[in-house]
């Protein structure tokens, strides 16, 4: 496919909304993306495998900054320019000092309510025999970490780090992930670097190794690993609903998936907080926080097959308490009865 062959890291140029848009639906003759929630809600309740595509958006609701976003900067750099392994190389410890910012963001994070709207609907539709796979370009586990389990983090995880010695790869969620970097890794644009000594450095525990470690994430020119890619396309070519939350899709291959899934008919249902260029594409398009707009689409779209149950539970409780009423009225009478009979016995 042809996303594989594409390196991330790429940016499409931002666009101006509005009025380049509108001229490329009108050249295309594409129609509006619709808005309409009862319909959406109808086709979600029908689809039996969705891909959910979410990006710095749904992040940026629990607080984090969209530091992989063009207009991204720590301190007076361009996110941008800090990660990658170049930068890495010239200076591990000012790249450091980044991550650890990012890594302490993170944890004390949490997760927003469209984290928590999709691990929900996952954990849901599992029990009725449907697929929610999450396919993210945020690398803070926040996904993970609201509950979802099928998740396909294609930017890697700020938790993880691996050795550029040995290649050993590990999860790593101490706080601070060295002693060196506590402390460090403030924004303030006034700050200066910290400059800690590459062997203050994480470095790798493996049997002796002492390797340099840096942050499992894919910098901006490497190419996505591999297996996830496979693991997404699989996804992307099952799906029969895909849903784009949260990103603006501006980064390569990410901005391809979409589009691809579009091509084959299936519905591309968008939440986003402003249209994005493609936006005309996509079926449907809800504009707005989507830890706002997406909570509701997907909890209301999961109460048409349950309503029959809600009903069925009412029917019975109403049932339930009729018959205890006829109870109550019948042993009030025995009651009443037996007592007339013994005054009478006592009075005869
Ligand atoms: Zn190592």
């Amino acid at each position: 496919m042809i996303i594989r062959q594409l390196l991330r890291g790429v940016f499409l140029p931002p666009v101006e909304f509005g009025s380049r848009s509108a001229v490329l639906r009108a050249l295309s003759g594409m129609p509006h993306p619709k808005s309409d929630m009862t319909e959406f809600r109808e086709v979600f309740s029908k689809a039996k495998h969705v891909a959910i595509i979410t990006g710095a958006g749904v992040s940026a609701e629990s607080g984090l900054p969209t530091f992989r976003a063009a207009s991204g900067h720590w301190r007076k750099w361009k996110t941008q320019d800090l990660a990658t392994a170049q930068a890495f190389s010239r200076n591990p410890s000012r790249v450091w000092e980044f991550y650890h910012y990012w890594r302490e963001l993170a944890i004390r994070a949490e997760p927003s309510a469209a984290h928590r709207a999709i691990a929900e609907c996952e954990a849901r539709l599992s029990k009725q025999g449907r697929s929610v796979v999450i396919i993210t370009q945020n690398t803070d586990e926040l996904h993970r970490r609201a509950g979802s389990r099928h998740v396909l983090e294609i930017h890697g995880n700020l938790f993880r780090t691996r050795c550029l010695n040995c290649g050993d790869v590990e999860t790593n969620h101490q706080s601070p992930i060295c002693t060196a970097l506590k402390g460090k890794g403030d924004p303030d644009p006034s700050c200066s670097d910290a400059n800690i000594p590459v062997e203050d450095l994480p470095r790798c525990n493996q049997g002796g190794c002492d390797g340099l470690l840096r942050p499992d994430v894919i910098w901006f020119g490497e190419t996505l690993d591999s297996h996830v890619l496979t693991k997404v396309e699989k996804v992307l070519d099952a799906c029969d609903l895909c849903l784009l939350v949260g990103t603006a899709s501006v980064v390569f291959p990410a901005a391809l998936f979409a589009p691809q899934v579009a091509a084959r008919g299936v519905p591309v249902a968008e939440f986003n907080i402003r249209p994005r260029a493609a936006t005309s594409s996509s079926t449907y398009h809800f504009q707005g926080p989507c830890a706002t707009t997406l909570p509701n689409a997907l909890h209301q779209a999961a109460v048409y097959p349950t309503l029959g149950v809600l009903k069925d539970v009412r029917g019975r409780k109403a049932s339930q308490s009729s018959t205890s009423g006829c109870y109550f009225v019948f042993f009030s009478f025995s009651f009443f009865f037996h007592t007339c009979n013994k005054i009478n016995e006592l009075c005869t």
